[in-house]
């Protein structure tokens, strides 16, 4: 048995007394007020033995995971269709980044960044009865967790300063890669974003990407296993942005950030791990997420490579 216990702990204590370095996202208002040395970690493996440490327990703006959620409900709904619209290479480009959109004729290079879920959006809006209320019933289902909600403030907040964001969704409606009004695809955007989870809500949340045969409550299997492969495989190539390669070459897991703090990653048919710590460094991911993470995988001697 690989001893996780010892290591979770050890790193986490480690990890604890080592300088916080980053910085908060504070470029959205409301996730300034967060106290940027929150740490919590929960893990989970395939026959559930299962640990939280620190701040497991408390909710936080998964924000960008998001984008996982939502990109595995267009490709149930729709099929290898998605993929007329958003490529599945890696940007190489800050999240945000709008040069490399007009270059590729507003087809986002992939779902993750910000442009490419919006797309996504774009779709799950055409193709729901109430898309905002449908996806979070989707994400509840997932986590078998009710109580899991939207941030009113957060989405608010992220709308007064979203000019970047705005310019996205806009330039990408020019170029014909969007059927609804930008403004809902947008407001759609900013709730998805909002969303808040803890450590262990997240972690439950992404079973269905840990175990081939996880199937909801009522006994529905959510994605097929090729689906679910390619979903892992989108997180290990772009699931950090510009630094995913980095993320991929330390950690060797696929999995994905947030600006809240929060990172998940995947070791596929093993475990699940969330870590939240909500310093950034440059790139926007979690400074002590990705330490904890190489840590792991370094201490545990396992990793999908
Ligand atoms: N809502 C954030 C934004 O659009 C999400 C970014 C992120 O988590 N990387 O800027």
């Amino acid at each position: 048995m690989v001893p996780y216990k010892e290591a979770l702990e050890e790193i986490f204590k480690s990890i604890s007394l080592e300088e916080n370095k980053g910085e908060i996202a504070k470029y959205i208002p409301e996730l300034e007020k967060v106290n940027p040395d929150n740490f919590g970690v929960y893990f989970s493996t395939l026959n559930e033995e299962e640990y939280g440490l620190g701040d497991w327990e408390k909710k936080f703006s998964i924000q960008s995971i998001s984008k996982v959620l939502s990109l595995s409900l267009a490709y149930k709904i729709l099929g290898a269709s998605i993929w007329e619209r958003v490529g599945v290479e890696p940007s190489g480009n800050a999240f945000n980044s709008l040069v490399q959109l007009e270059a590729d004729l507003g087809i986002p290079r992939n779902p993750f960044i910000n442009g490419g879920a919006m797309v996504i959006c774009d779709l799950l809006i055409s193709n729901l009865k109430n898309p905002k209320e449908d996806f979070l019933d989707y994400v509840r289902k997932l986590s078998n967790c009710p109580n899991i909600e939207f941030s009113e403030s957060v989405a608010k907040s992220e709308k007064k300063i979203g000019y970047r964001n705005i310019a996205l969704c806009n330039f990408i409606k020019s170029f014909g890669n969007m059927d609804n009004h930008p403004d809902e695809v947008l407001d759609f955007y900013f709730n998805m974003c909002s969303i808040e989870m803890n450590c262990y809500e997240l972690t439950k949340t992404f079973t269905y990407l840990k175990d081939n045969n996880f199937k909801t409550e009522d006994g529905e299997k959510v994605l097929t296993s090729s689906q679910v492969k390619r979903i892992n495989a989108i997180m290990q190539t772009c699931g950090f942005y510009d630094e995913s390669g980095e993320f991929s070459f330390k950690v060797g897991l696929p999995g994905k950030s947030g600006v809240g703090g929060g990172i998940v990653a995947i070791f596929p048919e093993r475990y699940c791990i969330t870590v939240w710590s909500p310093r950034l460094n440059e790139k926007g991911n979690s400074y002590r997420g990705m330490n904890f993470l190489e840590a792991f995988t370094t201490k545990t001697q396992l990793s999908i490579f």
